[in-house]
């Protein structure tokens, strides 16, 4: 799982991916399976480096006060925390040893950084279903596009693998010189150190489809020669706020303590998973406000009926059939709202331990 990239704190599309994720672990653990859980932190990267330099602060202090805010809003929405949480900024090793591992068996050039050279990757384009054109719009879009030239990227969808840092940034040794990784490794190296060459589920936002994951899987397909890299890649929609996709560049954002200051986070939690994981949808007060309704309603169930009886077993049929259709978290939701009609307290405290993990009621 693509985890924050510590420099502002979380706000509800990260909640919104987060706590999907966590719905996904904890129904997933519910059905015997065994889960390894890795959810990395990015504090190596260009926005936390823009941020630190704009605030006077050294780029450590900033992504350890803005990791702890957002492990402290991931407890609060009750989350099941990752077995694992690297942070690129102790993974560098690692990451020098891919990039030489890439360049050595010629998947990799050096000109002005070292890039990872697309053309030797044949399906690049196809985890993201885009053509070329539109992997160049999206680069350019944000800012990702670089120079093309002799002493540059060969081709415009070429990305950095190790390159030189600016001032203010950290840097470190490696044989293509000192500087830092390039996005897109970091996390292919985190992954397969914890969980082997080939994973099951890659998680993130639908925004790094391209060009995060894209690349991801090209370079780490290239350094194992294993395919594929994740069975299942699954991506979260975006969440809108007043008309727009909830941005810190338009700053337009609903933080998760402002939330959690006007709801019980079980609330919260159930608002976020109440929509399906891939689509997008807006964030309203209004929205959360009829979950705040539906927890009182559970939560007054719940401490009446403290009995140890066993759940209906047709309403944890229907429960787990609408997790196991691909995560269908809305469903789950109205066979919760089924449990509390039928006050089954024993079904909805088992489904709640789902969907709203351990976050308070109240
Ligand atoms: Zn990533």
């Amino acid at each position: 799982m693509c985890g924050v990239t510590p420099y502002d704190s979380g706000h509800m599309g990260h909640a919104f991916t987060f706590s999907i994720f966590d719905v996904l672990v904890r129904f997933l653990e519910s059905q015997n399976q065994r889960v390894k859980y890795v959810q990395n932190i990015t504090d190596v990267d260009d926005p936390l480096f823009e941020r630190a330099k704009r605030d006077g602060v050294d780029w450590r202090e900033l992504a350890d006060r803005e990791t702890k805010v957002h492990i402290r809003d991931m407890t609060a929405l009750g989350w099941r925390p990752p077995d694992v949480m690297p942070r690129v900024s102790e993974e560098i090793p690692g990451i020098v040893s891919a990039a030489t591992r890439l360049h050595s068996r010629g998947y990799a050039y050096k000109t002005d950084a070292l890039y990872f050279d697309t053309a030797t990757y044949p399906g690049y384009g196809r985890l993201s279903h885009r053509t070329r054109r539109s992997m160049l719009r999206k680069l350019r879009e944000e800012g990702l596009l670089g120079k093309v030239g002799p002493d540059a990227k060969r081709d415009a969808l070429d990305f950095p693998l190790w390159r030189r840092s600016l001032e203010n940034e950290p840097e470190w040794p490696s044989k293509f010189g000192e500087g830092r990784p390039g996005w897109h490794i970091e996390c292919s190296v985190m992954a397969m150190r914890y969980l082997g060459p080939q994973i099951d589920i890659h998680g993130g936002g639908r925004d790094l489809q391209f060009s995060h994951h894209e690349s991801e899987r090209a370079q780490s397909e290239s350094l194992t020669g294993k395919k594929p890299f994740a069975r299942a890649w699954m991506h979260t929609g975006m969440v809108r706020y007043g008309g727009h996709k909830m941005s810190k560049s338009r700053g337009n954002l609903v933080k998760v303590s402002q939330a959690l200051q006007r709801a019980p986070a079980a609330a919260v939690r159930l608002y976020l998973v109440s929509h399906r994981y891939g689509h997008d949808w807006e964030f309203t007060w209004a929205g959360m406000a009829r979950y705040t309704k539906l927890v009182d309603r559970l939560h007054r169930l719940l401490v009446t009926d403290r009995a140890q009886a066993n759940p209906g077993r047709a309403l944890m049929a229907e429960f787990n059939a609408a997790l196991s259709d691909d995560l269908d978290t809305p469903r789950a939701v109205r066979a919760l709202r089924a449990a509390l009609a039928a006050k089954d307290a024993a079904a909805a405290r088992a489904m709640l331990a789902i969907l709203a993990g351990t976050a308070s009621l109240t």
